[in-house]
């Protein structure tokens, strides 16, 4: 199913901005700068990464997801670790099961979900630390 760039970023916003945990009653993002939000800072990156894959294995995802866009990301040293990923300050990392389902429905694929589980109580992004 073809989307244009402009769709998915909609249809991405509204899956995960409203289950994001920095995101307050007023419905805007809660970060100082959301502009600095990784998910869609980078979403040009995010949605040509799940372009180029043709799989239904979500580890195919995530790994053009890290070579496509966290190569990308000023967030990333050099030897590919990432200090906002390993302390749940990356919506893209921390939300990547429901950002898997909004792109799912954008594009019509299926992914094996069975190979990533949340962790046990959710997912929280730390927001102090981020902005
Ligand atoms: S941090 Fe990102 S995902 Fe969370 S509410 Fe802000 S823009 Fe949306
Ligand atoms: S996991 Fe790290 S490197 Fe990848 S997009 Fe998020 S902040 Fe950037």
């Amino acid at each position: 199913m073809y989307r244009t760039l402009e769709e998915l970023e909609t249809i991405v916003r509204d899956r995960i901005c409203s289950i994001c945990s920095v995101r307050p009653e007023t419905g805007e993002c809660g970060r100082d700068e959301p502009g600095g939000c990784a998910l869609f800072r980078l979403f040009p990156r995010v949605a040509a990464a799940v372009h180029s894959v043709d799989s239904d294995d979500i580890r195919d995802y995530v790994l053009a997801l890290r070579r496509q866009v966290c190569s990308a990301c000023e967030s990333q040293a050099r030897d590919g670790t990432c200090e906002e990923r390993k302390q749940v300050r990356c919506a893209l990392d921390a939300y990547l099961i429901p950002v898997v389902d909004a792109l799912e429905e954008a594009t019509g694929k299926r992914f094996d979900r069975k190979l990533l589980a949340p962790p046990p109580g959710g997912v929280k992004l730390r927001l102090q630390a981020v902005c």
